[in-house]
């Protein structure tokens, strides 16, 4: 026997302690509810028991219960580009990782939550050009750029050069996204996006012939039309096994909380890949009246929305954002869990009329104009001084409590760079 250990097999450290400390000699330790502790040196053998459940400490593999979210719809997605927020925060003047772009600064519909019509300058006309288009995709990819998404301000399929540009992008190793509401869209060009765009999202917020025609205040005949390319978008990406990602959005207010259910089993019928439902925003003089606490009623159809999840259509509740108001004291009042703005940077927004500005939300404010790609190249105006002023001049001046929309773009990512700026004490201890 080794000397070091009594007939127990505890060391001489163990036994000599002196009685008053003894754990042993005072009658051991008893816990709250007076069971007995295991001894976690003999294990027992017994991996399941009577009832199905595992047993721990068996080490046998794992069991998955945690279904994975193959999108990240209601989150943000930085922590998979920390090199770039790094160079970032050490002060680098980095160009986006990805940018929403109108195409155009008119619509074919006029949805009755339309943030657009609100940022000024939507009347018919105004669009990028081809040339333009297909210069900034190409500074896109010179810069670095990695994804680019046409989606707010106007409707981008008014924009014909569009469908080159998906094209364009997935030459220059971009990932193109489209939001669209698709009434217009050019099937003859279906193949081009299902091939070389990374998603198409169709804005539906009905899922009804005569809930269409008030939310969306378009004739009737249109939802036909709308479903059936959305049908055959996802026949031919399924005939052609193409990659992209076909889904549904809906922007959620009152006036349509008895479409939610329709919609969702329209999605499921047509089998597109998902719907988001989230939230309308506002504006900073809440000119679309939204007031966060009629969500509150919308709550248990969203529930049973979330019912129709299956593997290959997946709903998605934004709760995060649905949620924000009443998330913490600060959101009650309307405001934000940070005091600076620092993800415009790295989310950039340019206007369909081709004016870049830092975020929608500031869409034709000229003191925060920083170029225009229907004029100059993209490449330079991300290089100018001009641009990294109005980068300075949002994190100097701009009051994000009283100045911005609430739920902006940019909202989930910065509640993470705040957080990267103001590191908390004894970071060391993960
Ligand atoms: S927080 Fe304000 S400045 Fe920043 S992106 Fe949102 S609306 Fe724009």
């Amino acid at each position: 026997m080794d000397q070091r250990k009594d007939k127990n097999g505890r060391s001489n450290l163990e036994t000599n302690i002196p009685d008053e400390i003894s754990t042993d000699k005072r009658g051991g330790h008893k816990v709250r509810t007076g069971r007995k502790i295991v001894d976690r040196h003999k294990l027992d053998q017994v991996q399941v028991s009577e009832s199905g459940e595992k047993h721990p400490n068996t080490f046998t593999g794992h069991t998955y219960k945690n279904k994975g979210e193959k999108f990240r719809l209601d989150g943000h997605k930085l922590l998979y580009h920390l090199d770039i927020v790094n160079a970032w925060k050490k002060g680098e003047r980095v160009a986006p990782i990805s940018i929403d772009m109108g195409l155009t600064k008119f619509c074919n519909t006029a949805c009755i939550y339309c943030i657009g019509v609100t940022q000024g300058g939507f009347s018919r006309g105004s669009m990028i050009e081809r040339d333009a288009l297909m210069r900034f995709i190409e500074d896109c990819g010179r810069l670095g750029v990695k994804s680019v998404a046409f989606i707010g301000d106007g409707e981008p399929t008014m924009n014909p050069a569009m469908y080159d540009a998906i094209v364009l992008g997935k030459k220059n190793g971009i990932d193109i996204g489209i939001g669209t509401n698709g009434i217009e869209l050019d099937m003859s060009r279906a193949h081009d996006i299902l091939r070389d765009a990374t998603y198409i999202r169709i804005n539906l917020s009905a899922g009804t012939p005569k809930g269409f025609k008030k939310i969306h205040q378009s004739p009737v005949e249109k939802f036909d039309t709308l479903c059936e390319k959305m049908a055959s978008l996802v026949k031919i990406k399924k005939e052609n096994d193409y990659p992209c990602t076909i889904g549904i959005q809906m922007v959620l207010i009152p006036e349509n909380f008895g479409e939610v259910i329709s919609l969702t089993e329209l999605g499921a019928k047509l089998g597109v890949d998902y719907l988001q439902i989230k939230q309308c925003s506002d504006t900073e003089y809440k000119e679309l009246g939204v007031n966060p606490a009629d969500y509150e009623r919308a709550r248990d159809i969203l529930k049973k929305a979330e019912t129709y999840n299956t593997d290959e259509f997946f709903v998605k509740v934004k709760w995060n954002k649905i949620d924000i108001l009443s998330d913490t004291e600060n959101y009650k009042g309307g405001f934000r869990k940070y005091d600076i703005c620092y993800g415009t940077p790295l989310l950039g927004q340019i206007s369909g009329n081709g004016k870049v500005y830092p975020c929608g939300p500031f869409f034709e404010k000229q003191r925060f104009l920083m170029g225009d790609v229907n004029k100059e190249s993209y490449y330079d105006i991300v290089k100018s001084d001009k641009y990294w002023e109005v980068q300075q001049d949002i994190i100097d001046n701009v009051d994000v409590h009283y100045d911005c929309t609430v739920g902006c773009r940019q909202d989930y990512i910065n509640k993470f760079l705040w957080d990267v700026k103001n590191p908390p004490d004894h970071t060391n201890f993960i």
